[in-house]
């Protein structure tokens, strides 16, 4: 759970204004030279991405390294000078449009664009790419994303009808429709998943034709790419842990992609011959990978959060999800969820009451407590969902200057079963004064050459596993397999704490 989160619901909104959905009209797809149908002008397009950029950044937060940053923007607009972008016969508004590069705070391996030039490449991508042409070839995808104006077609598309209608089910009520166990109230991720997974594969190819077409015009030998899109298919195999977006389920298979891009760049004679591995590197290097326990972590039973300075119990093997937005805690046979999250509200009174008001919820008691000292507004009963009926205890907790949400749901039949189970995680918030909790410190990237040639898994002896990796994880992040031969001097990245 991120401490500067705070900014919610809005996305859809602003991607589908009712008003611009009646001005489809002809635009110029820039990758592919063809005209196509659009749902915005350009000046919309940039609009968007810039009203949208804020949410984006106060979800996942930016990665702060400043140098890291530059050296990525230097990469970025290195390959963007090379694309259609700066062709002349490219509109003068497009061409004179400033694009945004961002790192985001996310152990996630993912990068995505929004509409008009703001493009996004976490710190999980970084740490799993090997050299600075693997960064050109991703760059590049994105910047094809948006200069072939896909969220503009995909707009003006029939899917458009289902994506506003999606949106409405996350934009309602507190509480939405489906599986309890799915984790219903899980929000947080919607609108970003809903803006950037729903480009067709179509899209995604065209995507990667113009990577690794702007990769080869940069210079870049872009056939190295294919090496990262087999660690995607590793990672996706895996599933969970390190864990492949979600949203690379609309992207080719990459195990498809790790043929075909050598393919495509093989149509550049002569291709670029830069890797830049050993740039690269030295950039990356020291950078945190997996998940950073100062935006909170499980670990015996409990969940600590060192920058809110909170703490709670939860139920005994119940399986413990934490996001930028939310904390998921799921009964492991799903018929039960706890979810803490923030509360956007004044107090925790004016929070309960407005959770009390909303339709289709039923409160049987509601009333002002304290949870360990902190103020609170209590509630419980039960809610109607697309699914039936949910059972609700919910409490509304004031501290540190935020208020937060803590609530617990089930089955409405089975709601006898974990209620109690539940009150006591929810009872059990209180503040975090212990400073080992406090500062525990992320496992960060240290690129070291190897000093002998030996299998890889051997160096991994005596190195931290980070949070959200197995040794496997490990091997795919450098790129390697686990029994795989290593020579001496070979760069390699490593976990240290
Ligand atoms: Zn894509």
């Amino acid at each position: 759970m991120r401490a500067r989160y705070h900014i919610r619901y809005v996305f859809l909104l602003i991607l589908f204004p009712s008003g611009l959905l009646l001005g489809c009209g002809t635009t110029m797809n820039l990758v592919t030279g063809e005209t196509q149908r659009g749902a915005y002008t350009w000046q919309e397009e940039v609009q968007i991405g810039r009203e949208a950029d804020p949410q984006i950044i106060a979800q996942f937060g930016l990665y702060n390294d400043a140098a890291l940053t530059a050296y990525v923007e230097r990469v970025a607009q290195a390959v963007l000078q090379t694309s259609a972008y700066s062709d002349p016969n490219t509109p003068a508004e497009i061409r004179s449009t400033p694009f945004h590069f961002r790192v985001l705070d996310s152990p996630v391996v993912n990068a995505m664009a929004l509409p008009g030039g703001y493009i996004y490449v976490t710190r999980g991508l970084l740490v799993h790419l090997d050299n600075e042409a693997q960064l050109a070839v991703v760059l590049g995808h994105e910047i094809g994303h948006v200069l072939a104006r896909h969220a503009s077609r995909r707009a003006a598309s029939a899917q458009l009808g289902q994506l506003g209608l999606l949106g409405a089910a996350v934009l309602g009520g507190v509480i939405g429709g489906g599986n309890v166990a799915e984790g219903i109230l899980n929000y947080g991720g919607a609108g970003v998943q809903l803006l950037f997974l729903s480009y067709s594969r179509n899209d995604e190819r065209e995507a990667d034709r113009a990577g690794v077409a702007y990769a080869e015009f940069a210079g870049y030998d872009a056939a190295e790419a294919a090496d990262f899109f087999g660690s995607l298919a590793r990672l996706s195999q895996q599933g969970g842990g390190g864990g492949i977006p979600s949203f690379l389920s609309t992207h080719p298979d990459p195990g498809e992609r790790r043929q075909t891009i050598p393919q495509l760049a093989a149509q550049y004679n002569p291709g670029g011959t830069s890797i830049n591995a050993v740039e690269f590197l030295s950039q990356i290097d020291d950078i945190i990978i997996g998940n950073d326990p100062q935006q909170g972590y499980a670990e015996g039973g409990r969940f600590y959060h060192p920058q809110l300075r909170f703490q709670f119990t939860y139920p005994n093997g119940w399986e413990v999800n934490n996001t930028p937005s939310a904390v998921q805690i799921s009964e492991p046979n799903g018929r039960a969820i706890i979810e803490f999250s923030f509360a956007q509200a004044s107090s925790a009174r004016a929070a309960g009451q407005e959770f009390g008001n909303q339709q289709g919820v039923s409160a049987n008691s509601q009333r002002s407590t304290t949870v360990n000292g902190n103020r609170a507004y209590r509630l419980e009963g039960t809610a109607n969902t697309n699914d039936g009926q949910v059972g609700f205890v919910v409490y509304f907790i004031e501290y540190g200057g935020n208020v937060y949400r803590f609530m617990g749901l089930e089955g409405a039949s089975t709601f006898s079963s974990y209620s109690g189970t539940m009150r006591q995680s929810i009872q059990s918030f209180s503040r975090l004064t212990s400073q080992s909790h406090i500062n525990r410190q992320p496992v960060r990237l240290d690129v070291v050459r190897a000093d002998r040639s030996a299998a890889f898994s051997t160096f991994l002896r005596g190195r931290p596993t980070p949070d959200g990796f197995s040794t496997e994880g490990l091997a795919i992040m450098n790129q390697l397999q686990l029994n795989q031969t290593v020579s001496s001097g070979y760069r390699l990245k490593l976990p240290r704490q």
